[in-house]
Order: structure tokens, then C-alpha cells, then sequence
């Protein structure tokens, strides 16, 4: 079965959720096993596609009870299945006081749930292709139609100022204080960078944060190798960037008929 998943993955990564496979099963009936079920897909797609490493994690809130989200225990996405998954409490604790050990950075998940009554899914990467936007001082931007969803500067979180009063302090978001800013820092948009560590990326289904988080990881290339040629690139501007949120980004006709 998990050869198939990947099979799948690796056909059509990006049209996996949208066209299932033959091997997939029907969907299942009760909505929050059918938001299980796609964070294991989505974690062994965005594994196959390089995004995810050893570590990253998807989640998706519960369509059941809002206050309540599922994400794998501490292990690598690639080898999640259903048995992996735990249902957490926005309090940050598993509802089971038996359930297997957490990743520590699901504080990243409960605080932009808390935050964010609109977002479904959240997707932690530490994406190679994202990372040196933190590092340069040059902002991610959308460069390509299918990154749309982007802002014109993608937001970057900085952990060492959130940390600043800390005179013990690290990289991770692992704790609520950590969380909290990062969820601030993510505002309203879709995707948040954390310097030197990768990105966080948001969704109304973990099928469009998957999709969002393969589209920011390719923008980010495309991005990069633009770059190398030049200095001065061209970006998508806010005209394009408003078709996009309008739904018209793959319209072919001029939305004004015969002006
Ligand atoms: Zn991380």
C-alpha cells in the first residue's frame, strides 16, 4: 500500500489530492479520518519531493471538534501510517495521556490553530530551497504564477528576537511563547520563514497547504537561480497577485469581454 502512496507521489505530486491514483482507497466516510488519511499522504508526497526531511511534520485540525488537531508522534514523515498519528488538544497536550511522544515543536501547530480559526492544516518543513532567504537579506517573493498565493515579501520569523530575554535560548519553537510569535509573525498570510530552520505553511485543507508548500519551495528555486543570473528580477506584482485572489489566476480570457 505505501508503495503505491508513493508511486502515486512521484507521477504527480502536485495532482495527487485532486486525481487519486487507481491504488488509493475510496475516501472514508468520517471527515476526520479523511483529514488523518491526507496528512499521511501528504507527508510521504512532501518527503518524495525532497521538502520534508528526517523531521517537518503536517497536521490537520479535527472536523469534529475545532479545538482539537492530528499530527504524527516524533518520526520521520516518510514513515507515517494511521497507527502514527495522535489527536492533540490547542492546550498542546495529547487528549490520550497515553499517546507516544510528540515532536517538540508542536507548539508551532496549537499556536497558529489558536490564532487561526480559518487554517485547517499546518505544515512545519525545514526546506533546503527557502532557507537562504532568511540568511541574505533578500525577501522570498512570488516570481512564478503558480506561487500566487504568495505576498510580495513573504514574512520571515526571527527566533533570536523572540528569544531575547532568554539567556538559554535555541532555534526550536518549543514552547507556547515561541509559538505565539511565530503565529504573529504568519499574520494573515500562508506562509511564515524561520531563519535558519525553514518555513511553516497554512491552508483550508491539508491538500492546499501541501500544494502552497511545494509551490513556496519551487518559487524559492526559481527564485534562487534568478537570482544568480541577476540582481535585478521581476516579480509577480500586486495586480497579478490579486487576479490570483480573485480565482482568476488561470483565466484565459480578458475578464473585461470585449474592452
Ligand atoms: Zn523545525
Amino acid at each position: 500500500m505505501r508503495e503505491a502512496v508513493v508511486t502515486c507521489a512521484v507521477l504527480a505530486a502536485v495532482t495527487i489530492f485532486t486525481y487519486p491514483c487507481q491504488a488509493q482507497s475510496p475516501a472514508p466516510s468520517d471527515p476526520d479520518e479523511a483529514r488523518i488519511e491526507d496528512v499521511v499522504t501528504a507527508s510521504h508526497i512532501l518527503t518524495n519531493e525532497g521538502i520534508l526531511d528526517s523531521f517537518g511534520h503536517v497536521s490537520a485540525r479535527s472536523a469534529k471538534n475545532p479545538d482539537r488537531f492530528f499530527m504524527p508522534r516524533a518520526m520521520p514523515p516518510a514513515l507515517v501510517s494511521r497507527a502514527d498519528i495522535v489527536e492533540v488538544g490547542l492546550d498542546c497536550k495529547p487528549v490520550d495521556a497515553n499517546a507516544p511522544r510528540l515532536n517538540g515543536e508542536r507548539y508551532i501547530h496549537c499556536q497558529v490553530y489558536k490564532a487561526r480559526s480559518d487554517v485547517q492544516s499546518v505544515i512545519h518543513t525545514h526546506d533546503l530551497a527557502v532557507i537562504p532567504f532568511g540568511l541574505a537579506g533578500i525577501p522570498l517573493q512570488p516570481v512564478l504564477v503558480q506561487a500566487g498565493f504568495l505576498p510580495l515579501e513573504v514574512p520571515l520569523f526571527e527566533v533570536r528576537e523572540a528569544n531575547a530575554s532568554e539567556t538559554k535560548r535555541g532555534m526550536l519553537v518549543l514552547n507556547a511563547t515561541l509559538g505565539d510569535a511565530l503565529a504573529k509573525k504568519l499574520g494573515a498570510g500562508p506562509v511564515v520563514l524561520m531563519r535558519g530552520h525553514g518555513d511553516t505553511v497554512v491552508g483550508r485543507s491539508v491538500r492546499e497547504a501541501t500544494v502552497r508548500t511545494i509551490y513556496t519551495h519551487i518559487d524559492a528555486q526559481a527564485q534562487s537561480a534568478a537570482l544568480a543570473l541577476s540582481r535585478k528580477i521581476t516579480t509577480l506584482d500586486n495586480a497579478e497577485l490579486e487576479a490570483n485572489a480573485a480565482g482568476r489566476f488561470y483565466q484565459t480570457e480578458h475578464p473585461k469581454k470585449g474592452k
